[in-house]
């Protein structure tokens, strides 16, 4: 039988704690809201204490995929840490101590993207290609990438959603949301850039509104950048605003128009719906994403 794994997805307003195999097996799914960690990291300590109890059923690792940024390298004295981050209460707060303090499992932790990237991977949308990216575009935007069937971390994690964008004011006067940077990706194109822009939620924008063209433009951008400097196999575009499924079509086609020819790849030139799709897992991403970092770190990767 396989292994039972814990899995905590850690996002900015919500936790959801989750026990299972993989996506076609999540055997209860919890969900309350990110507080302070005093608070919370217990909460989810409780509910896996409390799942094994009720079931007479012991979990052998748990995966946590987390907000960032964290530091996800092993050999860190800060290993486990979410770092520095605006979220209120959680900078350099350590997640993988007390979890392990309280279990003595393995743990997996990484950022949520890298997570959902590893699940994509494993069940989802990437399964046959080693190299690709997963983008979430949603209340932010973030990347996960995978390089030879690894997780990418490099020197912390990639940050795909503070990219530079080329604005033009002319076209876009709008100057963006990120604290840090303004008109980076995530301060153009994620969630709430789109209705802050057009004073309306992105979630009630129709399809025919000029926002559609200008958000598939800067995530064409995005692709393009991924394309030349990741060389990824496949490019796999998720999170709320991508349920807007008419984006693809508009994403790909303005993909196309920026790479200009350059990219000579018939994955991209010939079957570009095959290269810039939507998850497979849908809205088993996240979960079954930290349910995969939970069996890496049970079958012993760094
Ligand atoms: P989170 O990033 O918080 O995990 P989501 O990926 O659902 O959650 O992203 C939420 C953001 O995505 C919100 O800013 C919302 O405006 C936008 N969003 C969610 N669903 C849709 C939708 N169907 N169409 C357009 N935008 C959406
Ligand atoms: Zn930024």
């Amino acid at each position: 039988m396989e292994p039972l794994i814990g899995s905590v997805e850690a996002g900015g307003t919500k936790m959801v704690c989750a026990v299972g195999t993989g996506p076609d097996d999540i055997r209860d799914e919890v969900r309350f809201p990110t507080t302070a960690p005093g608070e919370t990291l217990p909460r989810v300590i409780d509910y896996f204490r409390t799942w094994q109890a009720e079931h007479g059923e012991a979990i052998a690792a748990i995966g946590y995929g987390t907000f960032g940024p964290c530091d996800p390298h092993p050999d860190s004295p800060t290993y486990g840490w979410v770092t520095k981050t605006p979220k209120p209460g959680w900078s350099d707060t350590d997640v993988v101590g007390p979890l392990r303090e309280a279990f003595g499992i393995p743990i997996g932790f990484d950022t949520d993207v890298n997570g959902a990237a590893l699940g994509e991977h494993r069940w989802g949308a990437a399964q046959d290609v080693a190299t690709f990216a997963y983008l979430t575009i949603g209340t932010g935007i973030g990347g996960g990438i995978i390089i030879d069937g690894q997780i990418l971390h490099g020197l912390i994690h990639p940050e795909v959603g503070h990219i530079p964008m080329p604005r033009d004011p002319a076209i876009d006067p709008f100057a963006g949301t990120c604290p840090f940077h303004g008109d980076c990706l995530e301060g153009l194109a994620a969630g709430p850039a789109i209705g802050a822009r057009w004073q309306v939620p992105a979630t009630e924008l129709t399809p025919e509104h000029p926002a559609w063209d200008l958000e598939a433009h800067y995530l064409a951008l995005a692709c393009r950048s991924l394309v030349c400097t990741l060389s990824p196999q496949r490019i796999v575009l998720g999170g709320g605003v991508m349920e807007q499924l008419h984006l693809f079509p508009k994403v790909r086609a303005r993909t196309l128009e920026l790479l200009n020819g350059y990219v000579q790849a018939p994955q991209v030139l010939e079957r570009i719906e095959e290269y810039i799709v939507p998850p497979g897992l849908g809205n088993r991403a996240g979960a079954a994403g930290c349910i995969a970092l939970g069996q890496l770190a049970l079958a012993g990767a760094p």
